[in-house]
């Protein structure tokens, strides 16, 4: 059922037919897979017309009302939850602020008291919740549901966070860390599902530098869980320390802290708009340190493509929409420098859910889980709403 369902999310609308070529399977047992996911809620029927006699064919999609779902996305400086449909789209977003000093119970209750509203609207509609996604600064020990050390987060070392969420919610939690689920969300919703192409590089730029890789549809976690820890790729031999023990990493130079310490070392509390602003108003200091942030970004996006052979890049997070405007300097100076034979698939995308990619991409999780395991997911929730 699984390889089904997954079919139909890649290539819908499709029909019965078309199913039993891409599958390999019987047409008997494409009949009764998918009879099982329309009695489930989760495929619809719609009819097309095709060929200049008007032949009329049934074709399946995805039924993407029949379940919601709700993510929520635990950040240093604000929490956010969201209510999705079964394709990625946002129906209700709530975001509030903090400080990184807010108390982890204190974010939780909040947290919790808007999950608890969501859900009992998801009921009042007579619609039913798959379930809840979880994404939150890592790393994290994901068996356990437990958080490690996360960098500038000092309050959350070592948090139970999954088992304090599940206990006030009553519903099982899915979680992983914002840079995966930010990935995960253009896998499953976004960028990579629309160009039917599943090997990426997810970079998010804010504070820090983040990233997820997948390749073939799978998140790679890599030895220590670190695969695609793209922010700590060395750019400057020798340089300023960086949270990860390192010196010179990409991201304590090109994250919006690194950005500001290089351009204005002297003053703490410029912020990201007083540089841009100075950009534009031709501040020759501001233009120096923009032009070097810009060709940093080049020589590692060029490192990303020669390393991973992605099909695409997609980049997201605070900064990123200020850099937007320079994406096509920055493609054709990568196009230049990567293999000759890799020059016309340079493909450079924004992230496709703004401010939200990492709730969006909590949601993906659960989106994921039901992709994988229909049945379980199914089951779990039938029991839930009973
Ligand atoms: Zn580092």
């Amino acid at each position: 059922m699984s390889q089904v369902l997954k079919d139909i999310w890649r290539i819908e609308p499709v029909s019965r037919i078309e199913l039993v070529d891409e599958t390999k399977l019987t047409s008997g047992t494409i009949t009764n897979l998918t009879l099982d996911l329309l009695k489930a809620g989760l495929l619809k029927e719609t009819e097309l017309t095709t060929g200049s006699v008007g032949r009329r064919r049934v074709m399946l999609r995805l039924n993407e009302m029949s379940f919601k779902i709700i993510g929520i996305d635990i950040g240093r400086s604000s929490y956010e939850v969201v209510t999705t449909n079964l394709i990625g789209q946002i129906l209700d977003s709530q975001e509030v602020l903090i400080d990184r000093d807010t108390d982890p119970l204190q974010v939780l209750e909040g947290v919790a008291a808007i999950v608890r509203k969501s859900m009992s609207q998801i009921s009042e509609q007579n619609d039913k919740l798959l379930g809840i996604g979880l994404s939150i600064p890592g790393p994290m020990n994901l068996k356990e549901g437990v958080l490690l050390v996360p960098p500038n987060f000092p309050h959350w070392e070592h948090f139970e966070i999954r088992k304090e969420l599940e206990s006030r919610l009553g519903r099982r939690i899915v979680m992983n860390d914002d840079a995966r689920t930010s990935a995960l969300a253009e896998r499953w919703f976004g960028h990579s599902r629309k160009l039917k192409e599943d090997s990426f590089v997810y970079i998010t730029m804010g504070h820090g530098i983040g990233g997820g890789v997948v390749s073939n549809g799978e998140i790679i976690l890599g030895n220590n869980g670190l695969y695609g820890q793209v922010g700590h790729i060395t750019v400057v031999p020798g340089g300023e320390l960086c949270e990860c023990g390192n010196r010179g990493c990409w991201e304590t130079v090109g994250s919006i802290p690194g950005i500001l310490r290089r351009w204005n070392p002297e003053n703490k509390n410029s912020t990201i708009e007083d540089f841009f602003k100075a950009v534009q108003a031709k501040d020759p200091s501001a233009e120096r340190c923009l032009e070097w942030t810009l060709q940093m970004m080049e020589s590692t996006l060029t490192t990303l493509f020669n390393v991973y052979d992605p099909a695409l890049i997609i980049i997201g997070g605070k900064l990123y929409p200020y850099l937007e405007s320079y994406v096509p300097r920055i493609r054709h100076h990568v196009q230049a420098s990567v293999y000759p034979s890799a020059r016309s698939h340079v493909i450079i995308e924004s992230a496709s859910f703004g401010t939200s990619q990492s709730a969006v991409g909590a949601a993906s999780l659960v989106f994921g889980e039901l992709v994988e395991r229909p049945l379980d997911v199914l089951d779990e929730v039938n029991m839930a709403n009973e």
